[in-house]
């Protein structure tokens, strides 16, 4: 169905697989639910009661010392206070206060001065520059937390620069991909930085850009509506919100989830392409050329894109994904830009099956395989019970062979994906790739080798094992110490047979790194 024409003539259009509609009872269900159910609720509007109530609930968080949770609160305080209004000011001054107490004083600063910018009242001005004179007192006095950015410990790849140089990939014919190390590669050294190619927010607005999904940074409110914040000017330029801002597609939690996905996914793709015609003379040819799987390279936006449609889907979501097409062409074709690109019969048909071959690749069932494949992951909080946050798709995990066994580990922080070293590597070895928490499996404890209780009498490991939980704090220089004691562990033990402590080591420094690639 997907892809196939009325005909075998030249100009024959694509079949309308609108018409034929799902075959799933299940899938109809939740379809008549999501008609059923879409806009009753209007999304939540600027509204400065609201706005104070938020930065209320932001005080009493600051108050326990919570500062992420405070900042999240001022966050939201931001996203309903009107434009112009002087609740953005004061969110700004006490989100200030909160970057203040995490050590991040040059974030601090910034908020002071947005929230000047913004028209902090005069009679509580000598409170801003009593913050501004502590703050400047403490970065002379040297205690700035360093902020951490994370970079390739190498040149980038030419062909991959999201990768290091040392690192090729290799292709065989059956198009399977391995990536091997050209060089010696040493624990803890980073092979990998990716920006996603997709990124979704789903809930808890406060709590990251919107479009990159970067946090524990200075957001600013978007001025059209109460549910977005940008971390850069970059960012709040983004055409992908401008399309989004203000609409809603669905009540309904979990359909709603998938909708923002395949609307964003289509709605990035459109937005490489100055006109259909053109979008779709390069997708016909992508989707026809199967001879290989390794892009040539990953360095633009149309290589990318080109990547990421030829990540292999899995075949038994096909049947099953026809049930969003409608929904989510409806939903496109009221963006009057899109609208105007995709105005005749022929471009509309070839875009229900972008919509539906998007939706392929996004697929995350459990049973899917391409879970791995497109490298979504849903932030911190992996159930649906517990809300999803957000949603990423790298592209470079693709290449990668997957191990239980890890030598690199892939660490997911907002919007990013850094792969790190985890045992030492020899020139010609194959990278082994795992996400982060590596399993404990009972049978990694049960080995009582001598070799084990080696690690077990090691001060380094009893000292990691001690002062673990500082990945609740965010302490960079505690943070950072623990990080080189693990680093140090793993270049001693790091051949050693697989055991729970190595792990369990391992899981330790992927959380931490994590911690510090999030408060970049
Ligand atoms: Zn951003
Ligand atoms: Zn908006």
């Amino acid at each position: 169905m997907l892809w196939q024409k009325e005909s075998k003539k030249g100009n024959a259009l694509y079949v309308d697989i609108m018409k034929s509609g799902g075959t799933d009872f299940e899938l109809q269900d939740i379809l008549k639910e999501l008609i059923l159910s879409t806009n009753k609720n209007p999304l939540p509007k600027k509204c400065d009661s609201v706005s104070v109530q938020k930065r209320k609930e932001g005080n009493e968080y600051y108050a326990k010392q919570d500062w992420p949770n405070a900042m999240e609160k001022y966050n939201e305080s931001l996203c309903f206070a009107t434009v112009g209004s002087k609740n953005i000011s004061l969110a700004y001054a006490n989100r200030a206060s909160c970057f203040l107490q995490m050590k991040m004083y040059k974030k601090c600063l910034k908020d002071i001065e947005f929230a000047k910018e913004a028209g902090y009242p005069a009679n509580l001005m000598t409170k801003l520059d009593q913050r501004k004179a502590n703050c400047l007192q403490y970065m002379n006095d040297g205690v700035q937390c360093n902020e951490f950015e994370a970079k390739l410990s190498f040149d980038p790849n030419q062909k991959f620069p999201c990768m290091a140089n040392v690192l090729d990939v290799e292709e065989d014919i059956n198009g399977n991909t391995t990536v091997v190390a050209k060089e010696d590669i040493m624990v803890g050294q980073v092979l990998v930085v990716e920006r996603s190619f997709i990124s979704v927010l789903f809930n808890r607005f406060g709590s990251k850009c919107n479009i990159c999904l970067k946090s524990l940074t200075n957001l600013m409110p978007c001025d059209g509506c109460a549910v977005a914040m940008f971390c850069s000017v970059e960012c709040q330029k983004s055409v992908i919100h401008k399309y989004e801002c203000g609409s809603k597609w669905c009540d309904h939690p979990l359909v709603n989830i998938s909708l923002t996905r395949e609307i964003r996914t289509t709605l990035s793709a459109i937005n490489i392409f100055s006109t259909a015609g053109e979008m779709m003379d390069f997708i016909e040819q992508t989707i026809q050329d199967k001879s290989k799987k390794l892009p040539e390279n990953l360095a633009d936006n149309k290589s990318k894109y080109r990547a990421y449609l030829r990540q292999q889907s899995c075949v038994d979501c096909i049947k099953s994904s026809d049930y969003q097409i409608n929904p989510i062409y409806d939903a496109i074709l009221k963006i009057p830009k899109i609208n105007e690109m995709f105005n005749s019969k022929k471009h509309r048909r070839f875009l229900m099956h972008l919509i539906a071959q998007h939706g392929l690749l996004g697929c995350h069932e459990p049973c899917c395989n391409s879970i791995n494949q497109t490298g979504i992951v849903e932030g911190d909080e992996i159930s649906m019970k517990s809300q999803i946050n957000n949603a990423q798709s790298g592209l470079m995990a693709t290449y990668f062979k997957h191990s239980t066994k890890p030598n690199m580990l892939s660490i997911r922080g907002d919007g990013i994906s850094v792969g790190v070293a985890v045992r030492p590597i020899k020139k010609g070895e194959p990278i082994l790739n795992s996400c982060i928490p590596l399993r404990m499996d009972a049978s990694l404890r049960q080995t009582s080798s001598a070799k084990r209780q080696q690690i077990l009498s090691d001060p380094v490991y009893r000292y990691i094992y001690a002062n673990h939980s500082y990945k609740q704090t965010f302490e960079d220089d505690k943070i950072r110490y623990i990080l080189d004691k693990c680093i140090s562990f793993l270049r001693k033990y790091g051949q050693f047979e697989w055991c729970a402590e190595v792990v369990f080591v391992m899981n330790i420094y992927g959380e931490l790194m994590r911690v510090r690639i999030n408060s970049q």
